[in-house]
């Protein structure tokens, strides 16, 4: 665990945030700024600084999709259609220096995204 980091406390619950999902490896909760109307945000409880450490813990990548996946099956939003995105560093837009996955949907996605 990351001491200053916002999503180490959430894992570790020293930050109420409801959780919608956990499992041994992840938890899923509502991103606190929705850009869409589901959109979650897939978090590995082990503290990854971004995508660019996730080669050296390759099966996370493969479980990170399935609950992606599950997620956007529960939300019935599996057959329109959905985003997943993974910002990465400060001009791909990441915020937070623990990996996570957005999954948003329910509603038609842009592109290019701005
Ligand atoms: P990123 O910009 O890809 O690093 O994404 C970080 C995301 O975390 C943003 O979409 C924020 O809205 C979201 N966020 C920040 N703080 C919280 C929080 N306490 N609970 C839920 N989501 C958060
Ligand atoms: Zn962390």
């Amino acid at each position: 665990m990351e001491l200053d980091c916002l999503f180490c406390k959430i894992v570790h619950r020293q930050l109420a945030t409801p959780l919608i999902d956990e499992d041994d490896q992840v938890i899923v909760f509502n991103d606190i700024h929705p850009q869409a109307p589901i959109h979650l945000l897939i978090v590995p409880k082990i503290h990854i600084a971004s995508l660019l450490e996730l080669p050296k813990k390759s099966y996370l990548m493969t479980h990170l999709s399935q609950c992606a996946i599950q997620q956007a099956q529960k939300n019935g939003i599996d057959s329109k259609g959905f985003r997943l995105v993974i910002n990465c560093g400060p001009e791909g837009g990441q915020t937070i220096s623990h990996l996570h996955v957005h999954l948003m949907g329910g509603r038609p996605m842009l592109w290019p995204p701005g």
